[in-house]
């Protein structure tokens, strides 16, 4: 298998034609300075088309900066797979920014926009304080995660974007704006899934709830065949439910349920589900791999941030050197979808290391992938060929169309933005937010420019 050094050699063409830096394996920290930034993303497929990477110590160096700078892009933690956060002018980092505090009354935490998750999620915990859910990895900033609408699993767990009740962004004339969801109405709603697009955040508020446990328990072969009629059921059998699947023998390879363990109580992993068997060791979702990175399994309780992600923060989350895909179709449709795609198995398995399916509820978020429609989200762990991908995704799409599928803004897709506007309704109205906020267009990259201002 080709490990990230090799992949970062050989990944340099795929959506750019830069040469990649040196710095580009070292994984250097984000405020360390244009000399010692990081010019590719995480995953090393993309390689940012600027050398200048500004580092603000604090809110108002960061309204001079934006202030003073013509055009600009934030920066998360580069976790992203295609061109997003990238810019060929400038990009901005708020590592530094890493407040927090709680605010009891309004069970809420505001934390500082250079946090990740897993910077602040066990301080949480310790205060007794839990948020609503959790994606793969805790190694992505609240920030990053949110604008680009990130989630977990949970029929009735909305996106972690869900969880924002509160923005502080620096507007392109270096003001601040506080936006929050009890102020500001239809306008947040708009504004919270933002691209990137609105401003630099500097700080976010999160609803929050008390603290819980957590139990994993992995489950190995289900047939496909089980999801015809039970797809609804199967998503609902715990609090968060991912099924794993690299599309061959028309099964699920493995079942992660995720349940709220009542503190105290006895459990017994039940040996069989809908077919499929308790795994008997901890599993890595990708075939081959080592499962040390992995989040507890089981049956053993743990906090909530220690269990809902599938990674563990000071491991390398998922593979590496990949690339991802992913696809939300209404839920009620999921099983249809499924079948749909497994009709492309032979093109997509040589390519893939794994497919993820996850449940998001609805939500009214104008950018969110579940706006108004409870969502199947069907997601592809693709190997590091990116010619390859390129050829099999406008497949997948062809396929998922009558499905209306919408794809993840943070991961790579060949849909054409005059598709996009099809199935996100609210770009329209987004352009309009942009506009009034961002006049001269301070934040547009090509990135926005192609997909929400090209239809
Ligand atoms: C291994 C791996 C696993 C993943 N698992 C999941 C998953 O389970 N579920 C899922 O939905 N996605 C997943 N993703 C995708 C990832 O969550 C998104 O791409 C997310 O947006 C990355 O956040 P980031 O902090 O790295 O931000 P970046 O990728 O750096 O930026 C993302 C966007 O946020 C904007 N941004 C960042 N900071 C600011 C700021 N301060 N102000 C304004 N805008 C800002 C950027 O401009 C850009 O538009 C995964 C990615 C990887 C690499």
């Amino acid at each position: 298998m080709m490990d990230k050094r090799q992949f970062l050699k050989t990944s340099g063409a795929f959506l750019t034609s830069t040469i990649l830096s040196p710095f580009a394996s070292a994984e250097p920290p984000l405020s360390s300075g244009a000399a010692a930034a990081p010019r590719t993303n995480w995953a090393g497929n993309l390689t940012y088309h600027t050398d200048t990477l500004l580092a603000p110590k604090s809110v108002a160096e960061t309204q001079q900066m934006v202030k003073a700078a013509p055009k600009l892009r934030a920066l998360g933690s580069r976790h992203s797979f295609n061109a997003i956060a990238d810019s060929a002018a400038a990009q901005i980092s708020v590592h530094d920014l890493d407040s927090k505090s709680l605010d009891a009354e309004a069970r809420t935490v505001t934390v500082g926009a250079g946090l990740r998750y897993g910077d602040f999620a066990p301080w949480l915990d310790e205060q007794g304080y839990a948020l609503h859910n959790l994606a793969s990895l805790p190694h992505i900033t609240a920030v990053g995660a949110t604008a680009t609408a990130t989630h977990g699993s949970g029929v009735a767990n909305g996106n972690l974007a869900t969880a924002v009740s509160g923005l502080e962004i620096v507007t392109a004339d270096g003001r601040i704006a506080q936006l929050s969801r009890a102020k500001d109405g239809e306008l947040f709603q708009g504004a919270v899934v933002h691209l990137g697009a609105l401003g630099v955040v500097t700080r976010i508020t999160l609803d929050l709830q008390p603290t819980f446990q957590v139990r994993q328990v992995v489950y190995e072969n289900l047939s496909m065949d089980r999801l015809e009629h039970n797809l609804d059921a199967i998503f609902s059998s715990g609090y968060s439910v991912s099924l794993f699947t690299d599309w061959q023998e028309h099964r699920v390879s493995q079942v992660w349920l995720k349940s709220k363990a009542a503190p105290g109580a006895t459990f017994q992993i039940a040996p069989e589900f809908y077919g499929a068997t308790a795994a008997t060791r901890k599993l890595h979702p990708l075939p081959g791999h080592d499962a040390t990175p992995c989040t507890e399994q089981m049956g053993i309780p743990g906090p909530w941030y220690e269990r809902l992600p599938h990674f563990r923060m000071n491991f390398t989350p998922s593979s590496g050197a990949e690339i991802q895909t992913e696809y939300f179709v209404p839920r009620a449709k999921g099983y249809e979808a499924i079948l749909a795609v497994e009709q492309l198995k032979d093109r997509i398995t040589p390519h893939l290391f794994i497919t993820e399916l996850r449940a998001i509820a609805a939500d009214d978020l104008w950018m969110s992938p579940a706006y108004h429609q409870d969502c199947m989200a069907i997601h592809f762990t693709w190997k590091p060929e990116p010619d390859e991908i390129q050829r099999v995704l406008p497949l997948i799409e062809a396929k998922l169309a009558p499905f209306n599928a919408r794809p993840h803004w943070g991961k790579v897709f060949t849909m054409p933005p005059s598709r996009l506007a099809q199935v996100y309704p609210n770009i329209p109205k987004f352009q309009a937010l942009l506009k009034q906020y961002d006049p001269q267009g301070k934040f547009r990259n090509q990135f926005i420019d192609a997909n929400i201002f090209g239809a």
